[in-house]
């Protein structure tokens, strides 16, 4: 881990994987084990939120990784979760970190 990244909250993974029932997020995946994957990273957004977690196998996190697999797909996929599960607000409107600085390049 780098030096001053700060370790994720337990709570804040807890959260987060409990919202997907412990699986991968992508809706037609579901695949086991999961890990916890940024949907913008760190370094844009300097703190770990909730929001911005999303819990992938390996291989949908690899996905997310190059690029096969869009930010906004993985946001997608958190909100199909909480409406299918009926206990979040309403979130039709594009929350603002989805607008992520086009930092694309490497
Ligand atoms: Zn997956």
């Amino acid at each position: 881990m780098p030096q001053g990244r700060p370790a994720m909250p337990v709570a804040m993974k807890r959260r987060v994987l409990m919202e997907v029932g412990h699986r991968c997020a992508i809706p037609t995946c579901r695949t086991v084990p999961v890990e916890l994957a940024l949907t913008v990273p760190y370094a844009d957004v300097k703190k770990h939120t909730f929001e911005n977690l999303i819990a992938l196998c390996p291989t949908c996190h690899t996905r997310c990784d190059r690029g096969d697999i869009d930010r906004l797909s993985m946001h997608g996929a958190r909100r199909t979760w909480r409406w299918s599960h009926g206990h979040s607000r309403c979130q039709r409107h594009t929350p603002a970190h989805t607008k992520t600085p086009s930092q694309r390049k490497r």
